[in-house]
């Protein structure tokens, strides 16, 4: 009832809100373990170039196979993570099975460079360039086949260092792609002052396009916004072919979504790219002809 009056809210004695801070406490401190228990995995969900139809890179995407919990989607673990410093630990770990994975399929004759995802404090981390450099020298990696996806609040949250941090990245030779596009609250001025290579769409513009005219007007404007600036653009959340036909219309550089293919473990994706490759031979040699 105090609570209430104060304006803090009865959450603060619903039982379920208990349940939810252990489960929160029970994350944060369980980290390192999973680190150490192998119960963090690493999903790969495929980028394909929209003109040939060609797999350019995989995104690793997150998932904990918790004890407890179940497999946990990174929705219900990374946002909490994000609040203290495992995060470091935690992309590291990300970087270094990426990298790792990433050295794998180009033994196989694979040639794909890899996207991950970073988070506000890896930006701001000091030691972050000297930990990317040494994962990347390790695994035999070229900075330029590894690709880091922010978000507009990594730009937003602390600008002068992020702008740093950014810079370094781009004159190592990794690319930086803006994901989430068009959802922030940012301006975009900032694409003028920080060395962007790549804008991602945000799938909730893409998913709809085909029904929803102000979607479809959204993603050709960031098309044009961003080959006007010279960068290319990726769609995410594509789950038709419609919608992939339609993107390449607008001359959309990449494409990812579910009607590509879904998230999937690393075994799965030599045998994916073989079957995909082979489905889109034709599309490949149209191109070619038409070049
Ligand atoms: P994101 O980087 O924007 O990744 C795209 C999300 O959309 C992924 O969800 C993916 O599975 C999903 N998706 C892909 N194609 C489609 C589609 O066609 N339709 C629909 N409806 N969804 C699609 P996921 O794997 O659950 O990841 C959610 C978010 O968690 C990611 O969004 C990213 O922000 C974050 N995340 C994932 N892995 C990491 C990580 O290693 N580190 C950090 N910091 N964040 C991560
Ligand atoms: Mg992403
Ligand atoms: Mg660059
Ligand atoms: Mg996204």
């Amino acid at each position: 009832y105090h609570a209430k009056k104060a304006g803090v809210g009865v959450a603060l004695y619903d039982d379920s809100y208990d349940i939810h801070s252990q489960k929160r406490l029970s994350l944060i401190s369980g980290l390192p373990r999973a680190i150490k228990e192998n119960e963090l995995i690493l999903h790969y969900q495929p980028k394909i170039r929209v003109s040939d139809r060609t797999v350019s890179s995989l995104e690793a995407l997150i998932r904990w196979q918790h004890p407890e919990h179940g497999l946990l989607p990174p929705d219900q673990f990374i946002p909490i993570i994000e609040l203290g410093d495992s995060i470091i630990e935690l992309t590291n770990w990300v970087i270094n099975r990426a990298c790792l994975d990433c050295r794998k399929w180009q033994d196989q004759g694979i040639s794909v460079d890899v996207a991950v995802n970073v988070s506000t404090l890896n930006i701001q981390d000091e030691q972050f360039i000297k930990r990317l450099d040494r994962i990347l020298g390790e695994h035999h990696i070229h900075p330029g086949q590894l690709q880091l996806e922010i978000t507009e609040s990594v730009i937003m949250s602390d600008t002068k260092r992020a702008q740093k941090t950014i810079r370094a990245l781009d004159s190592m030779g990794v690319g930086i792609s803006i994901d989430d596009f068009g959802t922030g609250y940012s301006s975009l001025a900032y694409l003028k002052r920080i060395p962007v290579d790549e804008l991602k769409i945000d799938k909730s513009f893409v998913m709809d396009m085909e029904q929803d005219d102000n979607d479809a007007v959204i993603v050709r404007s960031t098309i044009d916004l961003a080959h006007n600036l010279g960068l290319e653009v990726t769609a995410e959340g594509v789950e038709t072919a419609g919608a992939l036909d339609l993107l390449d219309v607008l001359g959309c550089n990449y494409a990812q979504g579910y009607y590509i293919c879904r998230p999937v473990p690393a075994d799965k994706i030599a045998p994916w790219i073989d079957t995909w490759s082979e489905e889109n031979n034709d599309h490949v040699n149209i191109h070619t002809r038409a070049n």
